[in-house]
């Protein structure tokens, strides 16, 4: 079994990559900050483990406001957005 971890649920492209690629289970982190792919994954067939860690969930909600200017927009951020450290 090959796992890949998480900190925040995929975006659209990722979801897909993860999916074609031979990952078993992902393991999420926090979908507090980002959710939304999570079941279009267990439909393709991976195990999606959903950790909800309240030490990571504060961690990310914290980050943009640490970042210069340049970094995603705060109202990207909350449960339902998708966001992606490559987009
Ligand atoms: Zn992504």
């Amino acid at each position: 079994m090959t796992t890949i971890f998480t900190m925040l649920s995929s975006c659209d492209a990722c979801a897909v990559l993860l999916y074609m690629r031979p990952f078993n289970r992902v393991v999420i982190g926090d979908v507090a900050n980002a959710s939304g792919k999570e079941q279009l994954i267990r439909d393709k067939g991976v195990q999606v483990d959903i950790l909800e860690d309240q030490k990571g969930i504060a961690l990310y909600a914290e980050y943009p406001h640490g970042k210069p200017d340049g970094y995603r927009r705060p109202e990207r951020f909350g449960r339902g957005a998708q966001v992606c450290s490559t987009s």
